[in-house]
């Protein structure tokens, strides 16, 4: 993993992600190293994704002055994403704390932060999280633990990330559940225990959305990884990848029924 300290000249840019104002990315790349992450092919990243990380070591300071710049503005509140394209609690975030130190700026009622992870490391900032207008998400795409490996390579267990949930809950922190990318033929595998399972964390609500490719370089990525380890879900997944509407149409109707036998609230992007 080559590792560079670099300044940033902004933190917070605009977003349209899930309804929220900004994201915030600590860091550019990222150590889980996911195989269908979209990140590299969205910042047009030339180098290999999941080998580099870039720690915005300024992160701090610039954020600092782009607050004072608002402050003169009309907006009175933002909702922030922390993070669109990085994880902000991967493993360099236990030493430089740049995640941490940008909440500590981030402070009710001004802001309210949506902070999505895979990682066990948020609850080093529990206490934080307490004090703040704020929502965790932890993404999970299946409940397998062998495909979790397959496609989350960097990334602690799915049950590890749902330990983590029903701990924030109990500390009466917001939560949610990304419930995605979907896998085809993956995600859906036994998916009233996954659902159940999900019940038992008790997240706020739930966000599902497709896997969407971004290019054709995004697909060959994928496809490499599924001609080792799926080489039977390569030509289903080319199929419902580029024209899958009838078996989408068909999972969301599963999932709904779900949602309202556990009696959870979702939120579909897709
Ligand atoms: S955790 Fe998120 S940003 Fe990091 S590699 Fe996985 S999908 Fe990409």
């Amino acid at each position: 993993m080559e590792v560079k300290e670099k300044k940033c000249r902004t933190i917070m840019s605009k977003s349209g992600l899930y309804g929220t104002d900004y994201s915030i990315n600590p860091y550019t790349g990222c150590s889980h190293n996911c195989v269908y992450c979209y990140a590299p092919f969205v910042l047009r990243e030339k180098r290999e994704w999941g080998k580099f990380v870039d720690v915005k070591v300024n992160a701090v300071k610039v954020l600092e002055k782009q607050i004072e710049r608002h402050k003169k503005g009309d907006i009175t509140s933002f909702h922030i994403l922390m993070s669109s394209v990085t994880d902000p609690y991967q493993d360099l975030e236990k030493n430089y704390k740049i995640t941490k130190r940008l909440l500590e700026k981030l402070k009710p009622p001004k802001f309210l932060v949506s902070i999505l992870t895979k990682s066990t490391l948020v609850l080093r900032d529990l206490d934080l999280l307490k004090k703040m207008n704020c929502e965790v998400g932890l993404t999970i795409t299946t409940l397998d633990e062998k495909a979790a490996k397959v496609f989350e390579p960097g990334t602690p267990s799915p049950e590890k990330r749902l330990e983590v949930l029903s701990y924030l809950k109990i500390s009466k922190v917001k939560t949610y559940i990304f419930f995605g990318p979907l896998l085809p033929f993956i995600s859906d595998v036994n998916l009233e225990k996954t659902i159940h399972r999900f019940s038992m964390a008790k997240p706020d609500y739930i966000v599902i959305d497709r896997l969407n490719i971004k290019g054709p370089n995004h697909w060959k990525k994928i496809k490499k990884v599924l001609e080792e380890h799926y080489p039977d879900l390569v030509n289903k997944w080319k199929e419902v990848l580029f024209d899958g509407s009838e078996y989408y149409r068909e999972f969301r109707k599963r999932l709904i029924e779900l949602f309202q036998k556990y009696d959870l609230k979702y939120e579909f992007c897709f």
